[in-house]
Parts: C-alpha cells; structure tokens; sequence
C-alpha cells in the first residue's frame, strides 16, 4: 500500500481480506493507525481507504454534493480539500462514478447502488458546463439532462421540469402526480389520464446534444473524422472522448 497510483476497490478488498468487514464499522483514526502500522500505507492510500468505507456505510456519495465533492477527489489520487471548492474535470467525476457504483456492485447481494440525486446530478452538470460540455454520456448520463437543459414543457398548464430518458412525455401537475393522494406511489391519477390530461406537451433541449453524440460516437468507433477547431459540437465531443479514455485507463489499473 505504499504505491500512490493503486485501485481504490483494491485497497477496500486488500482490508477486507485482512480484517474482515467488521472493518467497516472501526473509526477513521483506528483504520488510519491499523492501515500506517501493518503497511505502511501512503497517505493518499488511507484516504482512498477511508473514501472506500465511508461509500460503503452511507449513501451520501450519491445524494449531497458536498460529500460527492470530497469524496471524488480522494477516489482520484486527490488528497481532498473540504473547505474550498476545486474544481472536478468531466474526467475526474466519470472516474470517481465509475469507481464508487463498481464498488457497491463488487458487494453484490450485501449493498445496492443507489440513485443520484437531483442535487449531485445539477454539481455534476454545473462542473460539466463550466468546462464546456452539454452532453454526458453514461456512467454521467443521469446529469445529462440538467447539462443540456432538457426539459418537459406542458403546453396546457405551463409546468416545465427536467425531462429523463426514461420517463414518460405525460405532465405530471396535469395528471396530480404530486398531490398528496398520488405522491406515495408517485404515480399520474389514473382518472385524469383516462380523461385526457397531461397529454399536450412537447420536450425541449436547450443545449443540443445530437451532433455531440454523433461525433463522440465517431470517435469511440475509431471511424476517420476531421476535428474543427472552430465547431463547439467537435470540441465537447473531443473532451468526453478524452474523459472516457481516461476512466478506461484508470479502470484498467484495477489489479483484479
Ligand atoms: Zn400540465
């Protein structure tokens, strides 16, 4: 554990081997004792261990940006600032996504891998845009949305809410999907769909993301494109296809 450049997910199964999962449940100061005395560990290393823990005990990686914000930068070799802000490249965020859903995946039937937050989801999107990409494709594509600003826009009651691939084109304030009667099964009230409602509505991108997808597509296929300099389509793809690279290449360091 003296090697800077090891695997997060390596580090978390090299602890649990050794100590077993009640591990999990030991302070951060007795983890950073136990991991200084029987390794030797490097610094960053204890921090990637304690970021691996502290992803396994709570979900907070995934619903509050804060958290989200520190703890990627440990996952990225980063020894983690909390008290100011620095910024996370598209690269950085895929790494520490990828990392931290593969993580709970590794657990298998013991954890799950819980939703973003819409929260997450808008830092993530306000990171992206801030370095010029509108378009995130998976393991990101859940913040695509808030990036691109792709909304559904309700043509009868003027409702506008940001719109998921996989949600359906029907209104939800149209439909009483919020009130109270609807809200524990999140559901459109059936009466009124019957009726009609919710049903006049149109999906809207301010940000268009098809050109980006295309190239981006291009690019990963190895097809022969000409780069323009000059096309804002051509850079944002440019800048996932590198971010992409990047993910593959960290994920690649995992030993097992
Ligand atoms: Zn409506």
């Amino acid at each position: 554990m003296k090697d800077e450049s090891l695997h997060t997910i390596d580090i978390l199964k090299t602890i649990l081997d050794k100590y077993g999962y009640e591990c999990l449940d030991w302070e951060p100061v007795v983890i950073q004792k136990t991991l200084n005395i029987d390794f030797q560990a490097a610094k960053i290393n204890v921090y990637k261990a304690l970021a691996a823990i502290a992803l396994l005990q709570t979900d907070r990686f995934w619903s509050d940006w804060q958290t989200f914000h520190f703890l990627a930068q440990c996952l990225n070799n980063t020894v983690p600032s909390a008290g100011t802000i620095q910024e996370l490249s598209v690269s950085q965020i895929m790494v520490a996504v990828d990392t931290a859903n593969k993580l709970r995946e590794e657990l298998q039937d013991l954890s799950f891998v819980p939703v973003f937050s819409e929260e997450v989801s808008k830092f993530i999107a306000s990171q992206a845009l801030n370095q010029g990409v509108w378009f995130l494709p998976a393991p990101l594509d859940f913040a695509s949305p808030y990036a691109s600003k792709t909304m559904l826009v309700c043509n009868d009651c003027g409702n506008e809410e940001f719109f998921m691939d996989e949600e359906d084109e029907i209104c939800p304030t149209c439909t009483s999907k919020y009130d109270l009667t609807s809200l524990s099964s999140a559901s459109h009230n059936e009466d009124r769909l019957k009726l009609g409602f919710g049903k006049n509505t149109k999906v809207v991108t301010q940000y268009s993301t098809l050109q980006v997808q295309k190239t981006l597509q291009s690019l990963l296929e190895g097809r022969d494109i000409n780069l323009d300099e000059n096309n804002q389509d051509h850079i944002c793809a440019a800048k996932l296809f590198t971010a992409i690279k990047y993910m593959t290449k960290r994920r690649r360091e995992k030993l097992l």
